[in-house]
This record gives structure tokens, sequence and C-alpha cells, in this order.
């Protein structure tokens, strides 16, 4: 046998190199938690905020109990595609309550979030048709954009303005408008109702992902849309609304819910839906005590609120002296933007020290020269809990 060149095996080397000078190496961690927000971290006792897990509800005991009893009924498995033999009546439920939990005709529940995202746009769109999208979208949009092969016209992030203009000169019919109703980076809101206003001007649907605003914003928790008042018999035939259910849900999977037309093509033509195996019917039932826990326990959006004024307020004094930026959110999501990779990753480390842990965001998940750490509250955490990160980045600010 001769010796063969292998390029692969000279050039990721060459290729990570190049990550670890830029300082955009990723490392993951093994974890396992212990009580409330406290988690083991590599085997390290940490106070985390980092979980998406916004109303504590992942390690719930009505939950366990749900999905226990989901495995004994049904197993562990879903077994095939829902178009064959996943579509268990425990998912069928599901479906039902989420369409009537956030008061839309009709919903469709996913395996995975990113997996939605992903396909559902390919479904809507394709060559020749126009997708108007966020700068700052999820990647799970960015790349259901670009798979669809539409034409992407980029608008500047929240910019109406630039988004009326880009709509105005587009000769295209089949017209998609797409955004994080929370941008999960900053924690911001999308203008909903100024989006839709310009999707009935010209003609357009709107697809709105609220990740990060399920379960947290709107009455009982039921999200952005509501919470602008646009579900229910304000509900609009040309909004399809996206949420995952890995967030304040505290499990997985995903679903999307609107007009029964909008909801029926997309259980013919999304590639993901029909070609991956149904999520097990366990994780459904599960989601179904999710979501009546999420309706009747205000008390923890509540919890968290008070947790994201106390942080908001507290950070205000530390703000000037390093340069760091709080960005504006209501949110569970709190982005403190220090600028350079190496001053985020450097702000984890010296919070990791205090056994707090904090992830830093880097680019591409940001934009460059806005790296951060991502502060994630829940309403697992105590005011205790907050306190003591404040006094740590005092410590680091000064
Ligand atoms: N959309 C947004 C806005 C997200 O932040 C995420 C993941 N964090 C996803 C979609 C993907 O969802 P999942 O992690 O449930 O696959």
């Amino acid at each position: 046998m001769t010796a063969s060149s292998n390029f692969w095996l000279q050039d990721i080397p060459r290729q990570l190199a190049a990550l670890d000078a830029a300082a955009l190496r990723r490392t993951r961690r093994t974890v396992a938690p212990l009580q409330g927000a406290r988690i083991l971290v590599d085997g390290q006792p940490m106070l985390q905020f980092c979980s998406n897990d916004y109303l504590g509800l992942a390690q719930h005991p009505a939950m366990i109990e749900a999905a226990c009893a989901g495995a004994q009924d049904f197993g562990v498995g879903s077994g095939g595609s829902p178009m064959v033999n996943g579509h268990s009546t425990a998912n069928a439920a599901l479906e039902e309550e989420l369409a009537r939990f956030v008061q839309l005709p009709r919903a469709l529940y996913f395996y995975a979030g990113f997996a939605t995202n992903a396909s559902i746009i390919p479904a809507l769109v394709g060559a020749g048709d126009a997708i108007f999208s966020d700068a700052l979208n999820h990647a799970s949009l960015i790349d259901g954009c670009r798979l669809s092969r539409g034409q992407i016209r980029r608008f500047g992030h929240g910019d109406l303005a630039a988004l009326e203009q880009l709509l105005a000169a587009c000769p295209v019919q089949r017209k998609l408008v797409v955004s994080d109703a929370v941008f999960s980076m900053d924690g911001n809101l999308a203008d909903i109702e100024g989006l839709l206003a310009l999707c009935e001007r010209y003609d357009a649907l709107l697809l709105l992902d609220d990740a990060h605003g399920f379960g947290v914003l709107g009455p009982q928790g039921r999200g952005s849309l509501t919470a602008a008042g646009l579900t229910g018999a304000k509900a609009s035939p040309r909004v399809l609304y996206m949420a995952t259910l890995s967030k304040a849900a505290g499990i997985s999977g995903a679903f999307v819910a609107g007009h029964e037309l909008l909801i029926e093509w997309l259980l013919q033509k999304t590639r993901s839906y029909t070609f991956a195996t149904a999520a097990p019917a366990m994780l459904a039932r599960a989601l179904q005590t999710s979501l009546q826990l999420i309706e009747q326990q205000s008390a923890l959006r509540d919890q968290l609120q008070a947790r994201i004024a106390q942080l908001r307020a507290g950070l205000q004094p530390l703000l000037q002296g390093k340069g760091w930026q709080l960005l504006p959110s209501e949110t569970a999501v709190q982005a403190l933007v220090v600028g350079s990779n190496d001053a985020a990753l450097g702000l984890m480390e010296g919070l990791r020290r205090h056994g707090l842990w904090v992830p830093a965001i880097r680019p591409p998940t940001v934009p460059v020269g806005t790296a951060r750490l991502r502060i994630a509250l829940s309403a697992l955490h105590t005011e205790a809990d907050v306190k003591q990160l404040l006094a740590a980045l005092q410590e680091l600010a000064g």
C-alpha cells in the first residue's frame, strides 16, 4: 500500500490554530444538576446564569412525573415520522393544547426548534421568491432562508423604514418577512405590530420566532404575539408564530401555529417534519403539564421579573468605568456587551473564579466587536443569587 497524503488531517489543525488565535475556539464542559440554579461544571459547584430554562420547569416534579407516566404508556421512542406512525395521541393532544394556549387556529408540533426554522422557510418560499430577514435573526432562521434558495434581503436590526423600502421595491409576489420576536442574544423585542402593518401593506407573510418570549411574556405566558394583542379574535391570517419548547417550557421541540391553511401547507411540505422521527409521546405528555404550569404559575413570571429589575438596577453603576454596555431588554436575556472576544472571555473567567457560570458570547453568534456576557435569568434565581453576581461583577469592574 502506498502512503497517501491526507489533506483533511493537515488542514484542520491549521483551521483550529486560526480559531485559537482569534479567541474563537469553543469548548464544552460537562454539567450535573445540584439545587436550584446551582450546577456542577466539570465537577466544580457553580451558580449558573446561562440556562434558557427561564421558569425553572426543566426539573419540576410534575413534569418528571408526566414524562414517566408517558413513558409507561407509550414507551420512550416514537418509532417513526409523524406521517407514518409517530403521531401519537399524546402528540395530537399537545397540538390542540398549543393552539388553544396561543389562541391561534392550528398548531404543528416538531421534534426540534432549529430544524423547524431551517425547514419551514424552504416549505414556504423557493427560488425566485423574496425573503426579508432582520440582521440579528437566529442562526436557524438564517439557515432556513439560505436553504430555501429564495432571494434574501437583509434589513438592519429592527429598522422598519429600511424594511419598507425593500418591500416597496420588490416586484416579487411571494414575500416572507422573518424575525425573532425576542432577539436571542440581545433580549429585546421586535416591533410586531409594525412588522405586521408592513406585511399587510405589501401583502407579505410574517414568520415570528418567539423562542425566548413563549412562557415568559404576555398574559399567562402566552407569548409575544398575545402580548401584542394579535391572537384570538385579533389573530392575523398572515402571521406564522413559531416558538421552541426548549426554553421556558423546559423540555425540547417546537411548534408553529397560525391559519389552518398555512399549517396544512407546512404539514405537506416541511421536510424535517415528514422525514424525521416524531418527538416521543413522553415529551408531549410532559409538555402538556408544562403548558398547565406556565398558564397557572404566574408567580414564576413575577419572580423572574423581579430578578430582571434587580439585575438591571444593580448593573447601572458598573457601566461607566469599563465601557460596558447593558442592552435594553425586558426579558430573561440580559446582554452585557464588553466588545472584544478576549475581554468577554476574561470576564467569564473572572466570574468562574467567583463560582459563577455566565457564558461569553462571541462572533459569529453576535456581530464582530460586540462580544458579551449573556446573562440568562430564571425564576430559579433568588435575590441573593443576583446579589452574588452583581458583587462579583463590581469587583471585576473595579
Ligand atoms: N430560535 C431561537 C431564537 C433560538 O434561540 C434557538 C436556540 N436557542 C432556536 C430557535 C433553536 O431551538 P432549539 O434549541 O429548541 O432547537
